[in-house]
Formats: structure tokens, sequence, C-alpha cells
């Protein structure tokens, strides 16, 4: 890792790190969904039938993100981003404003590949010293991508985009999967068609999330997640080999957790969200995190510092530290959370890592 790149991190690293020792007085990371809009049909997600509403302008989110000194990771979700006609000026204006920022990333299905190159180029021109991570949705092979996002085309555009963005200076690049009944036997597939349609494509490249369910955000109440998968270490270790960063680290010691979640145990890791970590919906509600149905205020009329110590939110995040939200151990509030928490996730890990080392020593 070049040096300067590795001063980046561990001044990230060290902001993040306030949460290891109180609640900071705003949020260090925050998911910021933009619209509930969407070109795409998917299987597992009906955000697109929400009525529009009434969503964040440029102006408003920047007047957000002034309020909030200390964001240093940041989510920017949907719906689908570039919908908006609007989605580089609004990146443009938060990476201008949040100078703390360390981590910029979105997720887009790829649809818009004009607007997705132009918006990056755009944002590392204006702040090259941001982690500017781009997560390009692509579920199977190109007939079952194309179905389970319900339209003709998508793969072929995501695809496109993908090679498109793999070429950019400065851009981190990433295909998520995310799995699901409909997908969760073709993930071999997927990789052979990965590796035919990008030159020089990696393991590293290449994330997995699960289907989540989640009212106010992927509005798919009653979605049947896949059975839990077993054997993800082993799987993980033989495609890739030892972690060989921070980023491949902490995607092992998630999978290591992953798989005794998948069993059935508690998670064991305290969940960052109201502590450090909180979800804005398009329309400025405040919410612990895009699973758990708990509007806590509206931004558009009271500021970030006075919602977040309000008594009603720290109320909220007393109740989720006693699990009344349901828990969850979802990637992209996992990530948070085993870093926000070094000794739980050091205690819960070495525990669990003996006792995968000790079942494939067994041959189980
Ligand atoms: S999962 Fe993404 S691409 Fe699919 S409908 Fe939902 S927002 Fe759109
Ligand atoms: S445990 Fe999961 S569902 Fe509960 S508040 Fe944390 S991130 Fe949200």
């Amino acid at each position: 890792m070049p040096l300067v790149q590795l001063a980046r991190r561990t001044e990230l690293v060290a902001r993040l790190a306030e949460t290891w020792v109180r609640r900071p007085p705003t949020p260090t990371r925050l998911v910021l969904d933009v619209t509930r809009r969407c070109n795409l049909r998917c299987s597992m997600c009906r955000t697109w039938e929400a009525p529009a509403g009434h969503e964040l302008t440029v102006a408003e989110i920047g007047a957000i993100v002034d309020q909030l000194p200390r964001l240093c990771w940041l989510d920017v979700t949907g719906g689908e981003p570039f919908l908006r006609g609007d989605a580089e000026a609004l990146l443009l204006e938060i990476a201008r404003r949040a100078r703390a920022l360390g981590v910029l990333h979105f997720p887009t299905n790829g649809w818009f590949e004009a607007r997705v190159v132009a918006a990056c180029e755009a944002i590392v021109r204006a702040r090259p010293d941001l982690d500017l991570i781009v997560t390009v949705s692509v579920d199977g092979p190109e007939a079952l991508h194309d179905r389970m996002r319900g339209r003709e085309g998508a793969y072929r555009r995501a695809i496109g985009t993908l090679r498109r963005l793999r070429e950019l200076a400065g851009v981190q690049v990433y295909v998520g999967t995310t799995i699901t009944r409909d997908n969760q036997g073709a993930m071999g597939a997927l990789r052979e068609a990965l590796g035919r349609e990008l030159p020089g494509f990696r393991a590293g490249e290449h994330h997995l999330n699960w289907l989540q369910v989640s009212g106010h955000f992927f509005r798919n109440e009653g979605a049947a997640p896949p059975e839990p998968p077993a054997g993800l270490v082993q799987e993980h270790l033989a495609r890739r080999g030892p972690p060989r960063g921070l980023v491949e680290l902490m995607e092992l010691v998630f999978l290591v957790n992953r798989e005794f979640v998948g069993r059935g145990e508690a998670a064991g890791v305290p969940c960052q969200a109201l502590r450090s970590a909180a979800f804005v919906s398009p329309e400025g509600l405040l919410y612990p995190c895009h699973v758990y149905d708990r509007p806590l205020g509206d931004l558009r009329e009271r500021p970030f510092a006075e919602l977040w110590s309000s008594e009603h939110v720290l109320k909220a995040r007393s109740e989720i530290e006693a699990l009344a939200c349901g828990g969850c151990f979802t990637p992209c509030e996992a990530y948070p959370a085993l870093a926000g928490a070094p000794a739980a996730t050091l205690r819960q890990t070495a525990r669990r890592a003996l006792t995968l080392a000790g079942e494939a020593i067994r041959g189980r």
C-alpha cells in the first residue's frame, strides 16, 4: 500500500476510533438514502413502489453535511442514485463540504454508465484524497441477472459500467452480489462470467451480501432470505488465500463471525447504530440504520446535533443495545460494528476461529 494511502487509512481509523471511548456528539458514519426511485424492478426490493416523495435537495443535503464535522465514512444509496438528474452535483457537494470525509461509497445498478463515470471523474478531480468506492450490482450470469433485476439489458449495462470504471484512476470498483434463494446456487457460474467479462478480475473485487428485509428501505417485508450459508470462511480462504491488507482482514473477520450468526448465535458485537452511525431517508428522516424501521425525527425541522442528543434518540440507542430491533449482522452494518468494538470483536473472532480450526482438523 502506498505511503499516502496508508497515512489516510490510519487517519480514518483514528477518527472512527472515537467510538471506542465515547458516543461522538455527531455521527462519524452515515448512510444517506437519496432516492426511492429506481429504473429496475428487482425481485428482492420494492423501494421503487414508494411514492416519489419530497427528496432532499442538493442544498439541503449540503446543509446536513455541514452539521456533521466528524463525518468520515459516507454511503450514498437509493433506489438508483443516478436516476436523479442532479446525482453528480449532489455527490460533488458532499465531497466539497464534508472535509473530514475519508471514504465515500455508493452502490449503483450500473444502468447509467455515462452519468456514473462523469460523477466519479468529477469527484476524483475535486477530492483526490478521498477513498472513492463504487459497487456495481451483478447478481448472476446474464439471463439470471436480468430476470432477478426485472429488466432486459441490465446485465450488459452493468458490465459496461464496470469496464469503464475499472479503467479510471482513483476509483475502487467492486462487483456487489445480493444472494437470494434465486441465485444462491449460481455463484460459481457468476464468477466464471465475471472472469470472462472483466479482464484480470480478482476474487477480491467481488463482495457478497445477503438478502435483507427492511420495511422502510427495501420495502420488502415478507421476503424470504436464503438459507444461512455455511463454509464461507473455508471457501473464502481457498479462493483468496490469507488476507493481504486491512480490508481483506476485515472481510475475513466478518465471515468468521457471519458463519456463527448463520448457525443461530447472536453476533456478540455491539452494533454502532445511533452510537457512531445513522441512516437518513430521502425525505430527511433520521433512522438508526437501513433495517430497523424506527423514524426518529425530521432533519428538515431539527438540527442534527440536537436530534442526536435528544432523549428520544438516546432511548432508542439503549433499546438497540438490548436488541429491541431484533439484531442483525448485515455486511453494511457489521463492518462498522466490528471496527467500533475491538475488544468484543477480538474475543468473538478468536473463539469462533478456534472452533472452525478445530472442526477443520476433525474433518467436519
Ligand atoms: S435492489 Fe437496487 S436496482 Fe434493484 S430495485 Fe432496489 S434499488 Fe433498484
Ligand atoms: S443490530 Fe442491525 S437492525 Fe439493529 S439497529 Fe443495529 S444495524 Fe439496525
